[in-house]
């Protein structure tokens, strides 16, 4: 969500902050705007829509080597050149950027008004651009920290000031701030994806620390003005994720990639000595994880969705209680907090608002959380400090794909571990380890045969509403492929567990209305065919994701999947789902890599 790019040093920052500033659209905004200081003066340009608009909008040149840019997703005030970041004060000396939200915005706007200051957008941002160019301190950091204070809220946050033009200062308070260190030149982002091939070497500044930073070198404090040191780590990763290649979207680009990814996550993972998992990252002792007595998984959005996947596998593997939440809802409701729970959570920018609070909720209250991650070195995997990251590579679209897979995956690695602590027997565990093994390729069959979808996207493609069904973790399947239509198509899907459809939505069932079943062979194959009869004796049209050898003479369309071990079907029947979205939302036209409204990783409340 709304990304910051900052940059301070001998060259022209245009350029570098605009680059940055594609680099982030991937999370998805609604405007974007750049700061530039030269010469003592200030020249901002912001743009409602995409960057692009933005870049026409710009001069051939903008002079100057200190900026700060970003990309907004509204929070208060509707997308508008005006509501676009950077916000400036009175004097247009000294400009702000902001991701997050200022809490006491009114208030402090109140105040302000009162002094006569005229405010020009809806944004809550623009009180610190005032706040702070009315402070009385000499140094930038100083007035910074004295307007800081008096704010309540989440926010990262970067500023410049023409009348001191050596530096950017930064602070965070709920949001992701790197500095990223080059040679004679510094960089400020709210990820380390924007600075990719220009940074060396990244910091990543923690709740309550602001950030001095010059050409030649940054320093951290805390909000009370303490200073701190602070390590840098090298930037790892590839530019090229960063890039469509032969794909027409990113989202079909990370699709394809799955197998790689899966391998990636598996990789020095499988202990075949052992028929067992080895996670390095949880850090607990056999010990430990026998006293565990139940297991709850936090996250939001797919990763809640995978976490329910996650839920039913460590249930069925280490027969330990588990069960997954919205962190949204979680942190809200005063969680009881047991010492025998393993809490894990689940984040794949690692920088999710609801479920970084959800983490510190339990830690506060003595819990401990394993996260399971794919962004190294973000908020959450620092905040829990122990945990699986799954090397999935960037994942640029909106809509997770590869890494809702791959954190599947985590999860059955984990529930493996766990069971084979307990009573899993090794022959089991040694079936388990064959299947895993075995996915990445069963994805590419999966994706080798992703035309023979077409009939069941084109179904759902002209249809305004759609149920998507499932039993057991086959639910968590149905939920994750409603999601995935339901972003990028627009179109209304409902999941629902199988079993329930009778007590209620069969009412909606009719010729207009189609089911998509998620149908493995397993042990409820009988009370999911009369499930799909029920649907047919209402003339409901069912689509069902199969297993070779069911029978299913009343669905209209269907797709086999390749078998994999029972406990593991449910991810690979998850992938056809992925495509068959993607073939709806390009057949309708839509905006698949940047959903309308959508963010990759919601850093607000
Ligand atoms: N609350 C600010 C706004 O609405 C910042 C939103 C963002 O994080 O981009 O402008």
């Amino acid at each position: 969500m709304c990304g910051i790019v900052g940059y301070v040093g001998p060259k022209t920052a245009a350029p570098l902050l605009v680059e940055g500033l594609r680099r982030l659209e991937y999370r998805g905004y609604d405007s974007a705007g750049l700061a530039v200081a030269s010469e003592g003066r200030l020249e901002v340009h912001k743009r409602q829509g995409k960057v692009r608009e933005l870049i026409d909008a710009l001069p051939a040149e903008v002079p100057g080597g200190l900026g700060i840019a970003h990309t907004r997703w509204a929070t208060h005030g509707e997308p508008s050149d005006l509501n676009a970041h950077p916000h400036t004060d009175a004097s247009g000396r000294l400009a702000v950027v902001h991701n997050g939200i200022v809490e006491n915005a009114a208030e402090l706007r109140a105040g302000l008004e009162r002094q006569g200051v005229e405010f020009r957008s809806q944004t809550d941002t623009e009180v610190l651009a005032h706040l702070i160019a009315r402070r009385s301190e000499t140094s930038l950091a100083e007035a910074v920290r004295g307007a800081l204070g008096q704010v309540k809220g989440a926010y990262a946050i970067a500023v410049i000031d023409a009348a001191r033009p050596d530096c950017i200062v930064a602070a965070r308070n709920g949001g992701p701030v790197v500095i990223g260190v080059g040679d004679g030149e510094m960089f400020v982002a709210s990820d380390a994806a924007a600075l990719m091939g220009h940074a060396r070497s990244v910091a990543h500044l923690d709740d309550g620390e602001l950030a001095e930073v010059r050409a030649d070198g940054f320093a951290v404090f805390t909000l009370e003005g303490a200073e701190r040191s602070k390590a840098t780590q090298a930037l790892e990763g590839r530019i090229e994720g960063f890039d469509k290649g032969d794909f027409s979207h990113f989202m079909m680009k990370e699709i394809a990639e799955q197998p790689a990814a899966v391998r990636r996550t598996l990789l020095g993972r499988l202990d075949r000595r052992f028929q067992t998992a080895h996670l390095g990252g949880v850090e607990l002792a056999a010990r430990e994880m026998l006293d565990i007595r139940r297991v709850k998984i936090l996250g939001c959005g797919s990763a809640h969705i995978a976490g329910v996947l996650g839920a039913h596998l460590i249930e069925q593997l280490a027969r330990i209680p588990a069960h997954a939440e919205p962190a949204s809802e979680f942190r809200y409701r005063n969680p009881v907090i047991e010492q025998d729970t393993l809490y894990v959570a689940v984040s794949q920018s690692g920088e999710t608002f609801d479920t970084l609070a959800a983490i510190q909720e339990v830690k506060r209250k003595g819990g401990r959380v394993l996260g399971i991650v794919n962004a190294v070195g973000s908020s959450i995997a620092r905040e829990c400090g122990r945990g699986v990251y799954l090397h999935a590579g960037p994942e640029i679209a909106v809509v997770a794909t590869k890494t809702f897979t791959c954190t599947s995956i985590a999860f059955a690695l984990l529930a493996l571990q766990l069971g084979r602590i307990r009573d899993l027997s090794a022959a089991h565990g040694q079936r388990l380890l064959l299947a895993l093994d075995a996915l990445p390729d069963q994805i590419q069959v999966i994706l080798d045969h992703s035309a023979e979808l077409a009939p069941i996207a084109r179904r759902l493609a002209r249809s305004e509403h759609a149920y998507f069904i499932g039993r057991a973790a086959g639910f968590a399947v149905a939920m994750e492929g409603a999601l995935k239509l339901k972003e990028i198509s627009y179109l209304h899907a409902e999941a629902y567990p199988a079993s329930e459809l009778k007590h209620g939505p069969l009412a909606l069932i009719s010729e207009e209305t189609p089911t998509l079943m998620v149908l493995p062979d397993d042990e409820l194959l009988a009370k999911n065919l009369s499930t799909m009869a029920e649907v047919r004796a209402r003339q409901g049209p069912v689509l069902a994701i199969t297993h070779p050898g069911v029978r299913t003479p009343q669905a209209e369309a269907r797709f086999e999947v390749p078998r994999s071990a029972p406990e593991l079907d449910p991810i690979l029947l998850g992938v056809p789902l992925q495509l068959v979205a993607y073939q709806v939302a390009q057949g309708l036209g839509r905006d698949v890599d940047q959903p309308r409204n959508l963010a990759k990783s919601v850093t607000v409340e």
